[in-house]
């Protein structure tokens, strides 16, 4: 059955308003490849519009509007969110799915989890009332000291396409609950979820210009609100190559950035496992919604001596993975986002090949499935440290794999990456998982290089 695509422009000032060049930029169903509506594409000029209703929405009476409301207050309109959005759960999980294409289940915990966070964040907002005393003694009786939190100011939010409404959320309730104003920028990949927490704005009577979103373009509308003069921060999760020109454009007005990029985690799995239930983490941490995670753990360490047993099991969970349409009962994998995120994780396996790699399992596209963006869950062996399937992010369901005698051995492959982010020890040595995942483990290791 066809779901239906709500048609929206850009949600500004409270209100819809059509992008002033009236560009749009069409939505595939990376599931079909068929065009099933569009989104509005924001330019600099919208963008101003956006950033002006946002600041007037701060302070526009002085002494009533968002800066100045109480967290009581704040805290109501969260609530009211999560309410509208709890209602709504079917349709925007649904949507979700057919816009982005991860499965049906997880949409669905999506929305739970941002009913969830627009909770907490209601919780935190109310708990900002207080004033607190600075716990610091001061010389002189005259002084006084006391911790009071205030907005920042106009926030600019730009958000990637792989968890569309929950990472929106993660960034948007934080800013509301503080009486920020923000503008989010949703991916142009995935924004129909986002826009809809437009329509849930407008049902709870958020005051206008507290929260725009402005889907387009990252060079256009996404370039334009990272060097706009009057945002006074950025909140950005998304890759580190754009990282590195919002950051650049941040600096130009020494204007604060929050980042959270990139990963390329490791699992480390130790020889005393229950192997089935490694195992099950091991695709889990590698092939949940899609692969596409940056903290998927897509460097699976494995000790030598369970190694083959281990990847023989891998492998048969690997054929049971329901790989289908994503809205379909009991799917476990779904396209990829887009063609072009499809050709990327494409060429990583390709070029995982020629440079002498073996696709133990997968790297394929599915042959049962004729339409879409999909990729077999992929398991690669005989990687060495300085390929690039080892070294940088696929964002798709790709793992490879590399084995380890020692426990240093293996603290050294795991740290043998330039990006953060997370990463997964398995054992049944609580300690010794409790050693190995410690930072200074990674130091130790770092050290070892530099000397
Ligand atoms: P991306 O960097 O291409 O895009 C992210 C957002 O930035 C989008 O809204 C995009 O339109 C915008 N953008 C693009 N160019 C811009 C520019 N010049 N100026 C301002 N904004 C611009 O990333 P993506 O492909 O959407 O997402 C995948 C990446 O995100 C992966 O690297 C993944 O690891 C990372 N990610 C990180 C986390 C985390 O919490 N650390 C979570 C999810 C995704």
């Amino acid at each position: 059955m066809a779901i239906p695509i709500p048609s929206r422009q850009l949600f500004i000032n409270g209100d819809w308003a059509e992008p002033l060049l009236k560009k749009r930029i069409p939505i595939i169903n990376p599931t079909t490849e068929e065009i099933i509506g569009d989104i509005p594409a924001a330019t600099a000029e919208d963008v101003d519009v956006a950033v002006q209703a946002a600041r007037s929405a701060l302070t526009r009476n002085k002494g009533k509007d968002w800066a100045f409301a109480s967290g009581a207050v704040r805290a109501k309109y969260l609530r009211a969110i999560a309410a509208k959005i709890k209602e709504r759960k079917p349709v925007l999980a649904k949507l979700e799915t057919v816009d982005c294409g991860k499965p049906l289940s997880e949409s669905e915990a999506d929305m739970d989890d941002v009913v969830g966070c627009f909770e907490y964040y209601a919780d935190l907002a109310e708990g900002l009332d207080a004033k607190q005393k600075a716990p610091i003694s001061l010389p002189m009786k005259t002084f006084k000291s006391y911790v009071i939190k205030e907005p920042i100011g106009v926030v600019a939010l730009i958000v990637p396409w792989n968890y569309p409404l929950l990472m929106a959320t993660w960034k948007v309730a934080p800013a509301l609950a503080a009486g920020c104003a923000a503008i989010l920028k949703p991916s142009e990949l995935a924004s129909a979820t986002c826009l809809e927490l437009g329509e849930v704005c407008r049902e709870v009577d958020l005051p206008a210009g507290v929260l725009n979103i402005l889907p387009g373009l990252g060079p256009e509308a996404g370039a334009s609100l990272a060097s706009h003069p009057h945002v006074d921060k950025i909140s950005f999760t998304g890759s580190t190559v754009t990282a590195v020109k919002i950051m650049t454009a941040a600096a130009q007005r020494v204007k604060p950035v929050t980042l959270e990029l990139g990963g390329k985690g490791p699992i480390v799995v130790f020889e005393d496992v229950d192997i089935d239930k490694a195992v099950e983490w091991t695709i889990f941490g590698c092939f949940y919604t899609n692969g596409q995670i940056c903290s998927a753990t897509s460097r699976l360490i494995v000790h030598e001596s369970i190694a083959a047993e281990f990847l023989d099991r891998l492998v048969k969970w690997s054929e049971n993975i329901k790989i289908s349409d994503p809205l379909e009962e009991g799917c476990k994998l779904g396209p990829i986002v887009s063609r072009g995120q499809y050709e990327k994780v494409m060429n990583f396996i390709s070029n995982a090949k020629s440079e002498g790699a073996t696709i133990l399992y997968g790297g394929n596209r599915p042959k049962h499935l004729k339409k879409g963006f999909f990729v077999e869950p992929t398991i690669i062996t005989d990687v060495t440290t300085s390929m690039q399937i080892w070294r940088e992010e696929v964002f798709g369901p790709v793992l490879c794999v590399k084995t380890f005698t020692t426990e240093e051995e293996a603290i050294e492959l795991a740290n043998d990456t330039h990006y953060g982010l997370g990463g997964a020890v398995v054992s049944k040595d609580r300690e010794r998982c409790d050693r190995v995942s410690k930072v200074r483990s990674i130091l130790e290791a770092s050290s070892k290089h530099a000397t």
